[in-house]
């Protein structure tokens, strides 16, 4: 669980990579590994999460075809394509990017440079001053190159295309 902005997810093992991308833009997104298509129906309708999968028999599902729990079926092949279809489906913007662990789905939390010289590379202490530690796995983030990266990737996605500003909930409906 998370502070992450809605709309939650849960990928399907089909789409696996996405729910990494979700996780990199801010959003909150589990990853289903199992073949029980009942128990992810299950897990996304007990957690409030859009299913996210490749699977067209699931879209036929009751539960789905009704409306009830809401799934988007990604029809491209190629991870780059997955992602622009995700990310132009759902209106996704900047919801914190750059928050959660892509591993874990956990939220980092900040950590002074002192603390994690034993954990990363020289060179990156060196040069880096700020730090985000996962509670669950202790994997290390720093912005590097690599960050940059997949910045770049997930804005050629339209991610924040339109230089809104993200709503945030407080200052949004209700
Ligand atoms: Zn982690």
């Amino acid at each position: 669980m998370s502070n992450a902005p809605e709309p939650r997810f849960i990928v399907d093992n089909n789409v696996a990579k996405l729910a990494r991308w979700l996780r990199i833009m801010g959003y909150d997104a589990i990853s289903f590994k199992g073949g029980d298509d009942r128990r992810m129906i299950d897990l996304a309708l007990g957690g409030g999460r859009v299913l996210v999968t490749r699977d067209r028999q699931i879209m036929k599902r009751r539960v789905i075809a009704s409306g009830r729990l809401k799934a988007i079926l990604i029809e491209q092949e190629w991870s780059q394509y997955q992602l622009r279809q995700l990310v132009r489906t759902m209106n996704l913007k900047d919801a914190g990017a750059f928050s959660l662990c892509v591993e874990c789905n956990r939220t980092l939390l900040p950590r002074r440079r002192e603390e994690v010289e034993d954990l990363v590379p020289p060179h990156v202490y060196r040069t880096h001053t700020q730090y985000m530690q996962c509670p669950s796995c202790r994997r290390v983030y720093w912005q590097g190159s690599h960050w940059a990266a997949m910045r770049r990737r997930i804005e050629e996605s339209g991610w924040n295309r339109d230089g809104d500003t993200p709503v945030r909930k407080e200052d949004g409906e209700g």
